[in-house]
């Protein structure tokens, strides 16, 4: 094992925490999996991974402390009753297993929440509508309802002792309960929990005062608490009175977890926020306290986390979704692997599990989520079943990916790629404005396969059928990815477009990609609904072209809601120029003229544009799979052991689709996998009470 270079010692050093003592600075913060209380055996065995990883602290995601806070369809935590403490119980002592403390985010929901689970009335400061749009409003919160929050934190704070924890937090930013009882916007209470800065912050200091009281000879007491009061857009950060409150309550707790008020920022997509872009709010954090301080920033690099330590910006380094890319991500810098890292590339795909309320998923690591359910490893991979060889056609994110796993598991692989290059779709798309981050999904594989002796890579190789079936390999999987229709075909227009032409002025995202811009006006249709129209729009824009973007949803990049970057989105192109026609569909285009139609009304009007840019939906490239299929059915040549396809080639998806499917078929190659049953399932088990 390589030793770990010095310049990271630091890193590595054992931090105290009130009562307890965090082994090294790397400090998984609390985040959603879209596992929750409905599946604890999955998310005890993920955070159970990160803590194998090397991660000093590994948190829960928000923790409802009674029924009144709950937050369906979004499957959140919960230390409700014994059953709860029971499911947390096997968190605790897997994190504990190696060496980690294990943190409870405690969370009371407020007008965020509308108990459409449990049916409660949902309580807030004031009387304030839902914040997320549910036509619910909330019950001013009188004082005999403060002293049941009170005892209900207590008590929870108790059961989230019971169930093993180390540290308990107290919640008090992102538009919960106890941010709007801080904000002077909000709280505009006139008892003494309200007006003067002191009455506001009064039921945080009450509850970190009776939180330590309860649990805080065993358990360290954490806040989580935003350095800023937000403002507009990105200017320079507004403070406002939190730094005054973070003077008050200072030295009360055992650790501050601070970050701050624009979640767009705080989690951003890196197609517009980059590493460490926390520090300009939360700088001042450390002078004010003497208790350790954690925040995130995406941080992957060594280097940066170092800076940040000798900085004195923070004493951990944060991280979610760098933790969900790569657990091991403290072993293989405690290990001096540094170029085996599987950096996070800020899609926020990992998000999209709590905003779907499904399980979490990685464009970079397959595995998150699978820990229990598959069985897999992030790192570790069963040895090959066969002396088997694998050909691989076509080096996307899913050839690539199959072909790292199965050159770990040692079978003799053949990747064939008819690009000079590698990386499919990734290579391709990280070219487009902002999302250069993305090539780490093609840079973290093509380095592990580079090292492969099992691996052989032929490049500007484009197969056919008889090339393919002519190297008698025992295994053939295709990965040759998709196309992009150019026929108006998507989502919206479920035929091709008649009186949709010249085809010399219409152009697909493949189009762009590969330098073919049009020229003059510009309609880009987008009826895909994510990032690709509005990427190519800034394109086009930094070239000067006119844009104008028409999609037949009500906003821009609509699943950008998701991955929390619409707003982004489409302020971002507001900006620069494009302009937007929402809720109307393009229904044909002569080369001169496009003619769109309101989907409400009908009304059909025409722009004059002299190209468009079709963004709809994607051909799979299954041709030479279907080639091969035939011929093997026909039985007139070589018969492999097994064909398959994999990724794009299978089913358009997103590349953490891909990837994910690259992984499956390298995982259950000579295995034994029941095809209608290939995972276990999750089920709340616990008796109730
Ligand atoms: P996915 O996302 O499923 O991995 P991509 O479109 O990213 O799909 O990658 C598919 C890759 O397959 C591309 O790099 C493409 O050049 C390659 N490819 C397509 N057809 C062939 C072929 N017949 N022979 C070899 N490579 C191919
Ligand atoms: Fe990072 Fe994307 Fe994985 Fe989330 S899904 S951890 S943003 S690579």
């Amino acid at each position: 094992m390589t030793k770990r270079d010095p310049r990271y010692d630091v890193l590595f050093e054992p931090v105290k925490i009130g009562p307890v003592t965090a082994k090294n600075r790397f400090y998984q913060v609390p985040h959603c999996t879209g596992l929750g209380w409905l599946r604890p055996r999955m998310v005890a065995a993920l955070r159970g991974m990160k803590a194998e990883g090397g991660w000093g602290v590994v948190c829960t995601e928000y923790c409802s402390i009674h029924p009144a806070s709950d937050d369906l369809p979004h499957p959140y935590a919960s230390l409700w009753d014994r059953g709860d403490i029971k499911a947390h119980a096997l968190m605790t002592e897997q994190v504990h297993a190696h060496g980690a403390l294990a943190g409870a985010e405690l969370w009371v929901g407020g007008s965020r929440t509308a108990n459409l689970f449990t049916n409660e009335v949902a309580m807030d400061v004031t009387s304030r509508p839902n914040a997320v749009g549910i036509p619910y409003q909330t019950r001013a919160m009188d004082k005999s309802d403060i002293r049941e929050l009170r005892r209900w934190h207590r008590d929870a704070a108790l059961r989230a002792r019971t169930a093993g924890f180390d540290i308990v937090y107290i919640y008090a930013t992102h538009g919960y309960l106890l941010s709007h009882f801080l904000s002077s916007r909000t709280n505009t209470r006139t008892d003494e929990y309200g007006g003067s800065l002191e009455n506001r912050v009064r039921l945080v200091r009450e509850l970190i005062e009776e939180t330590k009281d309860a649990v805080g000879d065993n358990c360290a007491v954490a806040v989580r608490f935003s350095a800023d009061a937000g403002g507009e857009g990105d200017g320079d950060p507004i403070i406002g009175e939190h730094r005054e409150m973070l003077e008050i309550l200072a030295e009360l707790p055992d650790l501050w977890d601070i970050n701050i008020n624009d979640y767009s920022r705080e989690m951003g997509v890196s197609r517009f926020i980059k590493e460490a872009s926390l520090e300009a709010y939360m700088s001042y954090v450390k002078s004010i306290t003497s208790k350790p301080v954690v925040s995130v920033g995406r941080f992957t690099s060594p280097d940066t986390m170092v800076s940040q330590v000798n900085r004195g910006i923070v004493d951990f380094i944060g991280a979610a979704r760098p933790s969900i890319a790569d657990p091991f991500l403290p072993k293989k810098i405690e290990e001096g692997r540094l170029d085996e890292i599987r950096e996070c590339i800020g899609c926020n795909n990992c998000y999209v599990g709590d905003s779907k309320a499904t399980p979490i998923r990685c464009t970079q690591n397959p595995t998150i989520g699978e820990e229990w359910r598959r069985g897999w490893h992030p790192e570790k991979i069963a040895e090959k079943g066969s002396d088997s060889t694998v050909l691989v056609v076509g080096a996307g994110p899913a050839g690539l990916e199959a072909t790292r796993a199965l050159g770990l598991r040692g079978y003799h692989v053949l990747l064939a790629e008819a690009e000079h290059s590698l990386g499919g779709r990734v290579t391709r798309e990280s070219s487009l404005p902002g999302l250069s981050e993305w090539a780490r999904v093609r840079n973290y594989r093509v380095h592990a396969i580079q090292s492969m002796p099992n691996v052989e890579i032929y490049l500007d190789n484009r197969m056919e059928a008889d090339d393919v079936l002519a190297m008698e390999a025992n295994h053939i999987v295709i990965a040759t990815g998709a196309s992009w229709l150019a026929d108006g075909r998507g989502l919206f227009h479920e035929t091709a477009l008649t009186g949709f032409g010249p085809s010399t002025h219409i152009f697909t995202p493949d189009d762009i990609m590969a330098g073919h811009l049009p020229e003059g006006p510009t309609l880009i249709y987008d009826d895909d609904h994510y990032y690709m129209a509005s990427v190519i729009a800034e394109l086009l824009r930094a070239r000067q072209i006119p844009v104008t973007l028409v999609t037949p949803k009500t906003r821009v990049s609509a699943w950008g809601e998701m991955t929390s970057e619409q707003m982004r989105i489409q302020r971002r192109l507001l900006g620069v120029g494009v302009q937007v026609i929402t809720a109307n569909s393009l229904t044909a285009f002569d080369g001169r003229e496009a003619q769109i139609q309101c989907i409400y009304t009908g009304n059909q009007r025409s722009i004059e544009v002299e190209s468009v840019v079709s963004v709809t939906m994607r051909q799979p490239n299954d041709s030479l799979f279907l080639e091969i299929q035939q011929r093997i059915e026909s039985g007139t040549g070589f018969v492999p052991d097994s064909l398959s396809r994999i990724g794009d080639c299978e089913a358009p998806s997103i590349i953490a689709g891909a990837v994910f499917a690259g992984h499956r078929y390298a995982r259950e190659l000579d295995t034994e996998v029941d095809p209608d049953n290939r995972i276990k399932y999750d089920r709340v088990f616990f008796e109730d009470g």
